[in-house]
């Protein structure tokens, strides 16, 4: 079917004014100024742009799709993720990985689960790996993996400077992320490997040390929850300084943010005022990841849920409440991830993209519309397609 938005202002990110977006199958045919379409037979599906803002689909890249946690016994571990929850968060590409649980939960299951979601209409990938060295994999090799199993697009997430890590040597991570960087070469994929960054003191002194002393790119690494408190922060910004990129995780409790974790909108807002280039930044929500929580000694206290809603909610704040320019801050959900990932059909609106779209409400940013791979899922504020066992 052909789909016709018209008069929306769209931003590509970059903002390329109002204009009509044309959608043939699960591709954007065309984007100009005034679009007709004069074709008999064929049913022309027109949507109204009018008082709407036209975004890309949002990436998320660091998503526990098969549910995380455990960390305070085995009623603890979090639910898998619907697709319901996906497509009211706006997203249209998703990446799964396991977490602090490698064992209960497997890659196999992770693969299985991503092809479920893409078949209920959303595009998902994975990381191979696990948060333990060694890394599980699913053919006992991360190249394997990269090269043979379509999903598969990198690494993650590897856990260091956390209680809960498994103690890695830079060694060892040096040599996962030469196997993923040429694994991904391989396949044509990006390879790149997901850090998970705990509470420890040691913040990114590894990745530091390895980009210093391995021949690998600084860009190969991926280190999330660097807002999780102020120490990680702040050596954040000197990473991303020094060419790194930056991921930020935007589910998030009071509790956390009292404690010391920077709020995505600001610490985005930080970021830039502190000189680091915007396509170094990116948001993930790691939605369906438990975020324990514990004690001083590391014992465990309780647990909530990740939400994935939560990835765009941090950039409309960050454009209301911190006054990032919309095409800034839109860009942490969209073209830097898919730049990151190399998911070249994905992140933009131009001819011959996958038509991935988000239609929100021009004053209050409320997503109104969601296009996945050219369908309709999310029509006026109302979800029309649901996951099988919704
Ligand atoms: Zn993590």
């Amino acid at each position: 079917m052909i789909k016709l938005i018209k008069s929306a202002k769209v931003y590509s990110p970059t903002y390329e004014g109002i204009k009509d977006i044309l959608i043939c199958g699960d591709k954007i045919a065309s984007i100009e100024e005034h679009i007709d379409v004069n074709i008999t037979n064929v049913e022309v599906k027109i949507i109204d742009g009018k008082d709407k803002i036209v975004f890309p689909g949002f990436i998320d890249s660091h998503v526990h799709i098969l549910g995380g946690g455990g960390e305070g016994s085995f009623k603890t571990r979090t639910p898998e993720i619907q697709l319901s929850t996906i497509v009211r968060a706006g997203v249209t590409s998703i990446v799964g990985c396991l977490g602090t649980d490698g064992v209960a939960r497997s890659l196999k299951s992770l693969v299985a689960k991503a092809k479920a979601l893409k078949e209920e209409g959303v595009s998902c990938y994975v990381y191979t790996g696990s948060y333990d060295i060694p890394l599980r994999t699913i053919y006992g090799e991360i190249k394997e993996d990269l090269m043979l199993i379509e999903e598969i697009i990198g690494v993650g997430e590897v856990a260091i400077s956390d209680h809960r890590a498994s103690a890695p040597t830079k060694y060892e991570l040096a040599k996962i992320a030469a196997q993923a960087r040429v694994g991904g070469m391989l396949a044509g994929k990006s390879g790149i490997t997901n850090i998970h960054l705990g509470d420890s003191m040691n913040k990114l002194d590894m990745l530091f040390e390895i980009v210093k002393e391995f021949d690998i790119p600084i860009y190969q690494f991926l280190p999330t929850h660097i807002n999780r408190n102020e120490y990680l922060f702040n050596d954040g910004i000197r990473y991303a300084k020094e060419g790194g990129l930056v991921d930020f995780t935007t589910s998030t409790i009071p509790l956390f943010l009292e404690e010391g974790e920077v709020k995505c909108s600001k610490a985005l807002r930080i970021m830039l005022e502190n000189g680091v280039n915007v396509e170094n930044i990116t948001f993930s929500s790691d939605g369906q990841g438990s975020l324990p929580i514990f004690d001083s000694e590391g014992n465990y206290e309780g647990v909530k849920v990740g939400d994935s809603t939560s990835l765009f909610e941090e950039v409309k704040d960050a454009i209301l409440e911190e006054n990032i320019p919309i095409e800034t801050a839109i860009k942490v959900i969209t073209s830097n991830p898919a730049k990151n990932l190399k998911l070249h059909n994905k992140g933009g609106l131009e001819a011959g993209m996958d038509a991935d779209i988000v239609m929100v409400d021009k004053n209050t940013l409320e997503i109104d519309t969601v296009i996945a791979m050219g369908k309709i899922m999310m029509s006026n504020k109302e979800i029309l397609v649901k996951g099988l066992f919704e």
